[in-house]
């Protein structure tokens, strides 16, 4: 969310007006841009790199990342990294194709920037697990939805019906209900702290790039400070750029004004221990349903889930029981080889 004011810088006690920060009255183009961008998670990260790369290379520009915890330091840190363009009825999304086909793109961006090739993806650090996401029927209403909306799926993320003995080559032993269940090959799994931490270096890349060019010189700020109210930045900014995720309502300019459908989420590490011999396979996919399995190693798995619509609930606390329950069902599902 981009707050911005041809004549003056955001704040005033009210909104301003929402235009491109490149659209700006011409008294400022003399002086260097400066931009508050208010979050480092996966929408205040990908706003600055876009901020660095898009901008005419001529002008001289400051971005400030404000984030009271630090990258990562909300939803995006914690997420399951599960990434596909759809709907949980498997419909695409809105601006779904292009919105992919940009994530693919900031993706390919962090590993170069950590120096991956993105061709391993088996071993302890990589960014993205590129085998795809399995996403099982719950029931057979859900079932039928699923599958009409999979065979409008869109061509660089495809949705491929499949029995259960094609899913059992997948992953051996998975259970399928109703024998159905929609492979998303094309779709991938995230690190979320590494891909975040990468995309940062790309964006410092871009700052030193610009240091030793002939070009208008950047420069990158992250700012471990909490923002409490617009009112704070007033005066000092171009253009502030919103990225608080859920807590975007906190902030009292824009409470109450924004049509935001928050949820609260669990998500547990899995770590199997060392006296365990047998692995989750390498080439087998993550799995998607009410719950999920994000697959971040051979012997490491994010099991979680994402519900209570409208919750402003953002404890970080969980009961033991929940997440027992959790697992318990997700394996009697689908892995009843597992004994939780
Ligand atoms: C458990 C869980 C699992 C999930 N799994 C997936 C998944 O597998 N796939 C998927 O697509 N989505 C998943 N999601 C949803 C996804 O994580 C979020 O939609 C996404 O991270 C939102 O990114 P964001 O940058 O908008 O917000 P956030 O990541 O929440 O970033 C906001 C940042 O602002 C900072 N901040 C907040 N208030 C202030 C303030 N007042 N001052 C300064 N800084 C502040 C925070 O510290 C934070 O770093 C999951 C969510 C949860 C909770």
């Amino acid at each position: 969310m981009l707050l911005s004011d041809t004549l003056t810088p955001a704040g005033h006690g009210q909104l301003g007006k929402m235009i491109s920060p490149l659209s700006l009255s011409p008294s400022f183009s003399s002086r260097p841009l400066r931009y508050a961008v208010l979050g480092a998670g996966f929408a205040g990260l990908s706003v600055t790199w876009h901020l660095l790369k898009k901008s005419p290379k001529e002008k001289e520009m400051r971005i400030d990342i404000y984030d009271e915890v630090g990258i990562g330091g909300g939803a995006s840190g914690i997420s399951g990294g599960l990434l596909h363009p759809y709907s949980p009825k498997a419909k695409l999304l809105w601006r779904g194709a292009e919105c992919w086909k940009e994530s693919l793109m900031l993706l390919n961006v962090a590993e170069a920037a950590a120096g991956l090739s993105g061709v391993v993806d088996s071993d302890d650090s990589f960014i993205v697990r590129r085998r795809g996401i399995l996403r099982p029927a719950v029931n057979t209403k859900n079932l039928n939805v699923l599958t009409d909306n999979a065979q409008n799926c869109d061509a660089s993320c495809r949705i491929e019906t499949i029995d259960e003995d094609i899913a059992q080559k997948l992953l051996p032993n998975i259970h399928v209900p109703f024998n159905s269940a929609f492979y998303m090959p094309e779709a991938v799994n995230v690190h979320p702290l590494r891909y975040l931490q990468a995309l940062f270096l790309a964006c410092q890349d871009v700052v030193n790039e610009s240091s030793t060019s002939s070009h208008g010189q950047k420069e990158l700020y992250l700012l471990k400070k909490s923002v409490q109210s617009l009112l704070e930045l007033e005066g000092e900014y171009d253009a502030v750029i919103i990225c608080l995720g859920a807590k975007a309502d906190m902030l009292p300019e824009l409470s109450g004004r924004l049509p935001l459908r928050t949820c609260r989420g669990v998500i547990a590490h899995l770590q199997l221990p060392a006296n365990i011999r047998e692995e989750y396979p390498d080439h087998a996919p993550s799995i998607l349903s009410d719950a999920w399995l994000a697959v971040q190693g051979s012997r490491s798995l994010y099991m979680g889930s994402t519900w209570e619509w409208k919750s402003r609930n953002s404890n970080p606390n969980v009961s033991w029981m929940k997440l027992q329950e959790l697992f318990k069902s997700f394996c009697q599902r689908y892995l009843p080889f597992i004994q939780p």
